[in-house]
């Protein structure tokens, strides 16, 4: 058998499942060169992101180093940045060099989509990587820490406005924890006359919060926004956001933390050939292969999957089981067999509401409440990679049960 290169770009959902599965198959395979290529040395769960930049968790809980995922064939990794592919050479171009390859998965995830709304990069939080996440919370503090200090009623008000832009799932979660994390910690350890003055906004462009999700979660949701004294504001579309705040028409929600979860787009990767995209991803074959390139799949956020109505979602979900058909479909291809169709069956959608709270549907059942908390905290944790992550998350979230938030500054 001729020797084989396969060259993973992203280690997320979609990369790192993509390299366990082909691993399964070609463990201690001398013909076979796995290689991964990722920015960062780390893969990040990045569902449990909001509970980091909220002191629920520990940033170690959720990363995991890349190096120790390929321990055992001590298969190739690369910790650089992709910049493009060339289809005809066969070389994937990154700051790190040219790397060559017989068959690519394409998975680099998504970026935060300002949708070219003036002032968004410029003066928002975001909640897409660990960084954000720490200075997120570092942010929460160190407001709440100056608001104590300052006179004026006016600058006081402004520091302790937090205003999360976008309704969808991670806007939700994030503000239930943001408000868990200031209600129920940080007034532990601030004046009341300071806690008493903070206000939280959930901010929707359109008068539906968490488009697409069932009925009974978006009525769960609205209930948990009331219940952490979070403010919704419907209808109402961002047209700007600078220093002073945030601009809808002729109003102005004054805040220093403004943070922004209204959209994301795939990352963008250049291409020496003609490539077919879909709202900036790249339209896949049912066997999760780029038309014409048969030798590259893409998967994941990048991946514009067409369905009946759309495409599939940007989720990690869909990420894991188009890792584990692809992964299928290489093996494939180097057997000389046809690949297999993908196809995607929605195990269900969970939301977490706060401590104790949480809604969502497993196949027909519709569930929320303490019980689908639990539900959601075990398949979260089930989900996380290594059971190093799941004993320290085990362990995190047993303790925050009985105890306060961790309010460390994040590092
Ligand atoms: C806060 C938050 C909460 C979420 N909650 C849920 C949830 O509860 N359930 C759910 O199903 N989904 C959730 N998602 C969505 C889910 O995280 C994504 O759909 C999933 O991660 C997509 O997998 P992926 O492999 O395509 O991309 P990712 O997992 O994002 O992986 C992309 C990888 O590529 C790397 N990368 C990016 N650009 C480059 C480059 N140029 N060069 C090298 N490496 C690069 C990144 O570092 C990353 O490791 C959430 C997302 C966020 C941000």
């Amino acid at each position: 058998m001729q020797k084989k290169r396969i060259v993973i770009l992203g280690a997320g959902f979609a990369g790192i499942y993509t390299y366990k599965y082909l691993h399964k198959y070609f463990h201690q395979n001398k013909n076979i060169e796995l290689v991964l290529v990722n920015k960062t040395s780390y893969f990040l769960f990045t569902p449990l992101l909001h509970e980091v930049a909220t002191g629920g968790i520990s940033s170690d809980d959720i990363v995991h180093p890349i190096r120790e995922s390929i321990g055992c064939c001590l298969s190739e990794f690369h910790e650089t940045e992709v910049e493009s592919v060339s289809c005809e050479k066969k070389i994937v171009k990154t700051k790190g060099g040219d790397i060559s390859y017989d068959y690519l998965v394409i998975s680099l995830g998504s970026q935060t989509n300002s949708f070219g709304i003036p002032g968004v990069l410029e003066h928002s939080y975001f909640l897409k990587t660990l960084e954000d996440a720490f200075a997120l919370k570092n942010q929460i503090i160190d407001t709440i820490e100056k608001a104590g200090a300052v006179e004026d009623k006016e600058e006081k008000k402004r520091l302790l406005t937090y205003a999360i832009i976008g309704g969808g799932p991670t806007g939700i979660e994030l503000a239930t924890e943001i408000s868990e994390f200031i209600f129920g910690t940080l007034s532990r350890y601030y004046k009341p006359e300071v806690i008493k003055n903070v206000r939280i906004f959930v901010i929707q462009a359109t008068g539906q919060i968490l488009p697409g999700f069932p009925n009974f979660v978006r009525v769960e949701a609205e209930k948990a926004l009331k219940r952490e004294k979070i403010e919704l504001l419907l209808n109402t579309p961002v047209e700007k956001i600078t220093k002073k705040g945030i601009f809808f028409g002729e109003n102005c929600i004054e805040t220093e933390t403004a943070i922004w979860t209204a959209g994301v787009s795939p990352v963008s990767l250049g291409f020496d050939q003609d490539i077919e995209k879909e709202k900036g991803k790249i339209v896949v074959e049912p066997t999760l292969q780029v038309k014409n390139q048969k030798d590259i799949f893409v998967l994941g956020d990048m991946a514009y999957f067409p369905t009946e109505d759309g495409c599939l979602p940007a989720l990690a979900q869909v990420a894991v089981v188009q890792a584990k058909q692809a992964a299928k479909n290489i093996v494939a291809l180097i057997n000389g067999v046809a690949p297999q169709p993908f196809s995607f069956h929605s195990k269900g959608i969970l939301l977490s509401l706060g401590k104790l709270h949480a809604a969502g549907t497993i196949g027909k059942l519709k569930l929320k409440g303490p019980f689908m908390w639990w539900v959601w905290r075990t398949i979260y944790w089930m989900k996380l990679i290594t059971w190093k992550q799941r004993i320290k998350v085990g362990v995190d979230w047993a303790i925050s049960l009985f105890m306060r938030r961790d309010i460390n500054r994040g590092k």
